[in-house]
């Protein structure tokens, strides 16, 4: 069979350019994907970090004629694993201080429908007769809102490839007014239910899941939760229509990039065959957050966007009740100011007990699942969830809202899973301080039986969250998108 193709088109991509989860997914998965056979190759948008971090590259096409676009070009590089990148140069729209979809002030910017707009254009050309590439994929393979309008350009393009799309988060759907169909050059008869219509506004996101031969999304459970109206933001009627073409799939981890026994971030490193290190990484952690350095007590960890949507309000809520169990905190996270506010307000009152960086810290990160006893991640929604995935592997039990694809990767730990082995972590129904605060005493009594807690941490440290099978059924999905047999 010929080889299978695929254009993987990205509004950001770790290490090169990182908000989230979806950058993490764009750097694995098409790694995992290579590595089964797939050529893939990653379009992303030129930011000044991806500029600066590009080594040698060369330019393989300019597109100057694109009606209602500026001058751009492309130019082809590698990523890590050597995998093929192509970035997209168009300084007037990707060159600026500040991050891939705000101003160093947290506005979005306001010429976001034109960025995304020419990102989701090319990808589009890309897939059609009209590319100026000698590599032709395929199938396009659309990430979020940010490439939702890919599927619509190559509904309308010439001899053009399909498309899927993934859908890491159905609360961020590029909502413009309606006068932007126009100006991005679609058929203005594409403005209506049937197409990038969304009550009254033009979707991006609308747009690909209408379009697109396929939908994806990062968990099983997800895919169920966004046909609901709970949390289909509006799009559940559409998401429902098109069941038959919606598959949930669990992300994976880069399980080299994650992973505490070789780990260059900290203190020491350690393997679920010998948890030892992990005690010292503790104490480095509780250092440098200024916390007491007290062994016994159980340090809770925390690394996430600062939003309503990960429910950290509930957390800081409960965070001087913790600290009388008693327990330690340890944040790091950047978003919503008041939040940000209230994380550092108490470090600032409960000094030596919580710890709070305000900010984006890689190294950090990986200090925190591994120095931290457990981890919180009480999400309202979550559509995959990663570090729930990162604490696992680090052997740091998560406790989060049995939400999303939190609930399809974390099993609540209870005398039955524990003596079977399938306990990992501790799940909580019903979004309200007062259960995650129970479920947080749930899981430091356990704490406090050394041998029960070993068994979980272990438990926690054997399970597998590698890309392969996720890659197996991506693959899956194109095949049956393209109409051709394994
Ligand atoms: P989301 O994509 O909704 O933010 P995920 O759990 O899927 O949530 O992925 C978040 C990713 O971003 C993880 O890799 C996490 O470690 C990382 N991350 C989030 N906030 C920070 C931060 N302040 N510093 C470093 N990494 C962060």
């Amino acid at each position: 069979m010929a080889e299978l193709k695929v254009l993987f088109v990205t509004s950001e991509v770790a290490p090169l350019i990182k908000t989230g989860g979806l950058a993490d997914v764009s750097a694995a998965l098409p790694a995992a994907l290579r590595a089964i056979g797939v050529d893939v190759h990653v379009l992303v948008p030129g930011y000044n970090p991806v500029m600066a971090q590009l080594a040698q590259h060369e330019a393989v096409a300019t597109f100057d004629d694109l009606p209602g676009f500026p001058s751009s070009r492309l130019l082809f590089g590698r990523m890590a694993h050597d995998i093929p990148l192509l970035v997209l140069d168009c300084p007037s729209l990707y060159q600026r201080d500040g991050g891939p979809y705000q101003d160093v002030s947290g506005h979005d910017w306001a010429d976001n429908a034109l960025r995304f707009g020419l990102l989701s254009k090319i990808a589009a050309v890309l897939g059609s007769s009209a590319s100026p590439l000698a590599w032709h994929p395929d199938l396009v393979h659309c990430n979020d809102w940010q490439t939702g309008l890919t599927p619509a350009y190559l509904h309308f393009a010439q001899d053009a490839v399909p498309s899927i799309i993934a859908i890491h988060n159905l609360a961020f759907q590029g909502i413009f007014p309606p006068a932007t169909v126009q100006q991005l050059n679609l058929p203005p008869s594409c403005f209506s239910i049937d197409g990038v219509e969304y009550y009254g506004s033009m979707s991006f996101l609308k747009a690909g899941l209408f379009y697109a031969g396929h939908i994806t999304t990062v968990s099983p459970n997800y895919a169920r939760e966004i046909q609901q109206e709970e949390l289909g933001f509006g799009l559940q009627g559409l998401l429902t229509m098109r069941r038959d073409s919606l598959t949930g799939m669990l992300n994976g981890i880069d399980t080299e990039e994650w992973n505490p026994a070789t780990d260059p971030h900290l203190a020491r490193q350690y393997s679920g065959a010998d948890m030892t290190g992990k005690a010292a990484d503790k104490q480095a952690l509780q250092n440098k957050l200024g916390l007491i350095p007290d062994p016994e007590v159980p340090l809770l960890g925390v690394v996430s966007r600062f939003t309503h949507q990960k429910g950290l309000d509930l957390l800081l809520e409960i965070a001087p009740r913790l600290t009388e169990l008693p327990a330690q905190l340890a944040m790091l996270g950047s978003g919503d100011a008041l939040l940000q506010k209230t994380a550092r307000d108490l470090a600032h009152r409960y000094p030596g007990k919580i710890g709070a960086v305000v900010g984006f810290s890689e190294a950090l990160s990986h200090q925190i699942e591994a120095g931290a006893d457990m981890f919180v991640m009480p999400s309202r929604f979550e559509p995959c969830g990663l570090n729930q995935l990162y604490s696992q592997r680090y052997g740091t039990p998560p406790i989060v809202h049995a939400t999303g694809g939190l609930l399809d990767s974390v099993v609540d730990c209870t005398p039955a899973t524990l003596e079977d082995g399938t306990a990992s972590g501790f799940t909580f129904d019903g979004m309200t301080a007062e259960n995650l605060f129970i479920t947080i005493q749930r899981a430091i009594d356990l704490y406090h039986d050394k041998i029960k807690w070993k068994t979980l941490c272990e438990n926690c440290m054997a399970k597998n969250f590698s890309w392969q099978s996720s890659a197996e059924a991506y693959r899956a999905v194109y095949l049956k998108v393209l109409g051709r047999q394994e």
